[in-house]
């Protein structure tokens, strides 16, 4: 069996950047990107930690044109 491309670290999940949320990331945004759909986020670093529900927020408000919204989550 193939060894996984990214094994899992120890560490601890980063918390979701948006403002009072806090909630473990499940996904790393570009800032910028992040930006589009959550102004408030602060100005800070290059990378945006979202977790579960604000990734499917940023996806809705981007209107990313995938529709594996439905395959993966749940
Ligand atoms: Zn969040």
């Amino acid at each position: 069996m193939p060894d996984g491309p990214r094994p899992r670290a120890a560490e601890a999940p980063e918390p979701c950047v948006v403002p009072g949320c806090g909630a473990d990331s499940v996904r790393h945004l570009a800032l910028a990107e992040a930006r589009k759909a959550f102004a408030a986020l602060p100005e800070k670093g290059r990378r945006a930690p979202l977790c579960r529900d604000h990734y499917r927020e940023w996806k809705k408000s981007t209107k990313a044109a995938r529709t594996l919204d439905r395959l993966g989550w749940n």
